[in-house]
This record gives C-alpha cells, sequence and structure tokens, in this order.
C-alpha cells in the first residue's frame, strides 16, 4: 500500500541502502525511497504518511549525515527533483533540492554575488538552509531573505529572523518535522570575474586542505567557541587514528572517513573516543556536528 501510493507522487525505490545516498558512503538498506515530483506531490505523500503514522526522514545530499548499519523501515525523501530556481531583481528563489555549488557557479556566471562561501559544500539548499552551513566567515544566515517550509499541511513563510539561526543551528533542529520546500536569497552585483576567482581560490584551499579524494560527511565536531576542533583532536593525538576502514584523516583531524567498507559503528567509536579523551585532557565537551540517524 505504502509502495502504490509513494509511485503515484515521485519515483520510488525499495531497494536503496543509506551507503548509496550519503557522501560518507555508510548505512544500511531502505524500506522506501522517494523523490517527489512536485510540491503537491510532497504535500499528498506527507500527509499520507502522517495519517498513517509512518516514520520518515528527510535527506538533501546526504552530506553531514552517519547512518548506521541496520535496515529502516520508514520512508526516506529526497527533494533532488524539486531543483528548478528563478531570479528575481534582487533575490533567486531555489528550490531545496537545488545543489549549492550548482546554483553558486550559475549565479558567479551572472554577476551576482551571493553563495560564494557555500560554493564547495556538497548539499542541497534545503539542507543548508537547516544546518545554517558555512564556511569563511559566510553562513546562510547572512544571505537568507525567507524560507518556505511544509509546516504539517500547510506552506508557511519565515523570514531570515524567525529562522533563528545561529552557529550550525536553525529553528528547523527543533521541529524536525517541518521541511524546507524552497528559500529566497538576497543577490548583489559583482563582476562575474571576481566571484570566481574568489571560488576557485577557495575550492583550491579546500583541496589543499580537506581529504577530498574519500568520502567523508565533512566536520565531524563543531568547533568549540574560540577553540578548533582539529587543535583539539590533535592534541590527543588522533590523528591518522583509524578502526577497520574509518580514519581521522591524515590531512585534516576534524574529517573522519572512509578509506574502504567502513561503517557508523566504527565511526561512532572513535567519535565517542575522540570526545572522551578531549574531556579528560581540556575538560571541553566536543559536540558533533555530524548528524547520527538510524545508529
Ligand atoms: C567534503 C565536505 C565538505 C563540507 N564542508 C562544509 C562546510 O564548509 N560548511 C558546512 O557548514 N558544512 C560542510 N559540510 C557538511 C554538509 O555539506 C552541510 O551540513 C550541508 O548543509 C548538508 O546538506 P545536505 O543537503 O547534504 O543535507 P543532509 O546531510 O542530507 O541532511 C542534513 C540534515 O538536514 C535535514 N534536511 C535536509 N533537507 C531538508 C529539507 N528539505 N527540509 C528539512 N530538513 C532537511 C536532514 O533531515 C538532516 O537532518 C561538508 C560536507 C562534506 C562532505
Amino acid at each position: 500500500m505504502i509502495k502504490e501510493f509513494l509511485q503515484q507522487h515521485g519515483e520510488y525505490h525499495d531497494d536503496k541502502k543509506f551507503s548509496d545516498l550519503t557522501t560518507l558512503k555508510m548505512g544500511g538498506k531502505i524500506a522506501h525511497f522517494v523523490l517527489p515530483e512536485s510540491i503537491d506531490g510532497l504535500k499528498s505523500i506527507i500527509a499520507f504518511l502522517r495519517g498513517n503514522r509512518i516514520p520518515y526522514k528527510m535527506i538533501g545530499n546526504g552530506s553531514n549525515l552517519v547512518c548506521g548499519s541496520g535496515s529502516y523501515d520508514g520512508v526516506v525523501i529526497c527533494l533532488k527533483k524539486l531543483n528548478s530556481y528563478e531570479i528575481r531583481n534582487d533575490e533567486v528563489y531555489a528550490e531545496a533540492g537545488v545543489m549549492a555549488p550548482t546554483l553558486a557557479m550559475a549565479l558567479a556566471k551572472q554577476g551576482l554575488s551571493c553563495l560564494e562561501f557555500a560554493s564547495g559544500i556538497p548539499g542541497c539548499i534545503g539542507g543548508l538552509v537547516y544546518m545554517n552551513a558555512g564556511a569563511y566567515k559566510g553562513s546562510m544566515s547572512d544571505i537568507v531573505k525567507e524560507v518556505q517550509i511544509l509546516k504539517d499541511d500547510e506552506i508557511i513563510w519565515l523570514n531570515n529572523e524567525d529562522m533563528q539561526f545561529s552557529y550550525r543551528h536553525s529553528i528547523l533542529h527543533d521541529h524536525p518535522h517541518w521541511i524546507v520546500v524552497g528559500a529566497k536569497l538576497r543577490l548583489t552585483n559583482k563582476p562575474s570575474e571576481e566571484i570566481e576567482d574568489l571560488m576557485a581560490d577557495r575550492l583550491r584551499r579546500r583541496k589543499e586542505t580537506q581529504p577530498l579524494e574519500y568520502p567523508s560527511a565533512g566536520s565531524c565536531f563543531r568547533n568549540p567557541e574560540d577553540n578548533f576542533a582539529w587543535k583539539l583532536i590533535d592534541g590527543v593525538g588522533y590523528r591518522g587514528f583509524c578502526k577497520n576502514d574509518v580514519c581521522v584523516s591524515d590531512k585534516h583531524s576534524n574529517f573522519i572517513i572512509n578509506t574502504g567498507n567502513g561503517n557508523a559503528e566504527d565511526y561512532l567509536d572513535i567519535v565517542y573516543k575522540i570526545q572522551d579523551k578531549v574531556k579528560e585532557k581540556y575538560n571541553i565537551k566536543l559536540l558533533m556536528e555530524v548528524e547520527k540517524f538510524n545508529c
């Protein structure tokens, strides 16, 4: 019954694993995976799942998730088919499934400054808004004008202040069932060449400093106030530490990478060991930035 309903409203799969859908390439089987074809399709799916008390989880590009090896008996919903955007004067309206680097490049070509900081963040607009993703002293909170949200059965718009953005946090963390459908982002004019040079420089810096050649979920831990997670990890001697196919990167010790057939259990074992050692040595509680799911 679930399968038949989902098939009517989107592209449906019953053979996906989280390892197919996450940048860390870890995680077990998913009972139902659906990519809604439209906002109306998404609304129908959510109404059906809520009405039948069927658990569901939103996923963007899966670049901030570590997923357990067990099966998930609910529905994973991905908005990558909601991937259009429209430039209107000094703003762009982007649907939640648009990839941030794709949009950043397209805007740069038109001399529109907005998402330069996010050109190397491998997530969808919905995921970036959820996380208030940021880099190089910029974050989504600097450019979001309004966010379009499916709240229960209705579409609402929240402005920047309503979103309660703070470091890697938004109001969505307190309302896990609200779904970002789209966002209006602020644009300013700048020469294309200037924007493209800046983005190229930042991508080069990322390649030099981050282990982009391995699957990862980006920075594992949040930076504590006035400190850096990587420094604390180095301080307790965990740079390069491995458990089976999961390693603390030699190149950037806040990246935990999958060197082969790594799993979430080993990933989290390393996380907990680092947290214990950092607490013991520095009396600092390192918090995860990467989200655990079904673990
Ligand atoms: C190599 C690499 C580099 C990275 N660099 C950075 C960086 O510089 N800065 C930074 O902040 N992050 C960085 N990240 C982490 C990650 O890319 C960001 O957190 C990003 O915002 C996650 O977006 P996503 O679409 O992949 O979300 P996912 O990982 O798919 O989901 C993250 C959370 O958002 C929720 N979510 C996703 N879409 C929606 C939606 N439409 N509505 C409601 N909830 C939703 C999910 O349920 C989940 O709780 C990096 C990751 C990698 C792999």
